[in-house]
């Protein structure tokens, strides 16, 4: 069968960033995890497939040689063949959940074989101890006003949870659990092979030592079920772009009564058509024809929040001059302290005059006498 191209394969642009390639890897490789998958081939060359194009794509070594010579710059690079190419994306794995590793590094460990991933080895028998659930990632887009006055979201999201019906047990009701036949209980299996051996996680136990006579029907004995959740946010006010909400526990179940990963919710912060962003101040842009600027005025402008604010406009206001309202900008978090709301005044040269505008600008320019020869000067000694 024809390769694939990995870009293909993960779905990414061949411009794509390696946050989102690591994005792509982790919505495949949960959907195809064997784990979850048990006995369909499909899926299981589907997770072989995403993770070899993540080990290439993600390693930035490798990923200019794909880009330049295809399968052919990077085909028998440091891959010792059969599962050894799992072992990169293995270690990747606490990293890629956003977790503190445990759950799901574990279930790969026990898939796979502790022997292929180098230091991921533990030797001996895997007891079914406890393991931390995997962090979720989500990402909430939220209205740039939100995040300056604080608002409640609604998300929506999927994670795992130990089965309902066995408990997480992955056994039948009445079923029994028993040592292993085929590891005999070690959790490890010794494959002969010519004159040398390979010590393998046990395939039938997954490294447990322990196998259950009659797997639960609902979750196939795998312990877990996917559940879609619902929750309402708090948003604090003031929080920007980028910023990180974890909520507790409500990432994947954790296995053998370990706890639960997190969720961690990720703002992304939307932009505003007429106000920016710096820190805890707002910055905008105001128009005002020039006799406003040579006489001084006051302007009126409907703030962030939709509160009219006026502005004194002093006289002799020069163009792109920023004026400070204070206490009109972004709540800081944990305070009742406010920044500002800098506002930049445009000042608006006319284009079309009436006749008697011109008449007036006329008699203006006779009184100001402007000088036959003007003083020049250097561009950088001008201001702003
Ligand atoms: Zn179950
Ligand atoms: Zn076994």
């Amino acid at each position: 069968m024809a390769k694939r191209d990995y870009y293909e394969v993960l779905g990414v642009e061949k411009s794509a960033d390696q946050e989102a390639i690591k994005r792509a890897y982790r919505k495949l490789a949960v959907k195809y995890h064997p784990d979850r998958n048990p006995g369909d081939k499909e899926a299981e060359e589907k997770f072989r497939e995403a993770t070899e194009a993540y080990e290439v794509l993600s390693d930035d070594k490798k990923r200019p040689l794909y880009d330049q010579y295809g399968f052919a710059g990077v085909d028998g690079m440091d891959q010792g063949g059969g599962g050894a190419q799992y072992s990169h994306a293995f270690h990747d794995f606490s990293d890629l959940f956003g977790g503190a590793g445990g759950g799901f590094s574990d279930i790969f460990d026990s898939i796979f074989g502790g022997g292929f991933g180098g230091s991921s080895s533990r030797g001996g028998a895997r007891s079914s101890g406890p393991a931390a659930g995997a962090s979720l990632r989500y990402d909430l887009h939220i209205q740039f006003k939100d995040a300056v006055y604080g608002t409640n979201a609604d998300i929506h999201f999927k994670h795992n949870e130990a089965c309902s019906i066995c408990k997480g047990s992955g056994a039948a009701p009445g079923a029994s659990k028993k040592t292993c036949p085929t590891c005999n209980g070690m959790g490890q299996v010794r494959q002969g092979n010519g004159f040398f051996t390979i010590q393998q996680t046990c395939p039938k136990c997954r490294g447990k030592g322990l196998v259950v006579d009659k797997p639960c029907a609902s979750c196939r004995g795998s312990g877990i079920q996917e559940k879609s959740k619902a929750m309402s946010l708090k948003i604090p006010a003031g929080v920007d772009d980028g910023k990180r909400i974890v909520i507790r526990g409500q990432g994947d179940a954790g296995e053998n009564g370990g706890p639960a990963g997190d969720l961690v919710v990720v703002l992304h912060v939307e932009q505003h058509p007429n106000f920016e962003r710096d820190g805890n101040d707002l910055y905008c842009a105001v128009p005002i024809s020039m006799a406003q600027a040579a006489l001084g005025c006051e302007i009126s402008i409907i703030s962030l929040d939709g509160k009219r604010v006026t502005i004194k406009v002093p006289d002799g206001t020069p163009n792109g001059k920023l004026l400070r309202i204070k206490g009109e900008g972004v709540p800081v978090a944990n305070s009742s302290r406010k920044g500002d709301l800098y506002v930049k005044v445009m000042v608006q040269i006319p284009s079309r005059l009436s006749v008697r505008q011109k008449e007036l600008l006329k008699q203006y320019m006779e009184l100001e006498n402007p000088p036959a020869e003007p003083q020049l000067m250097a561009l950088s000694k001008l201001g702003d």
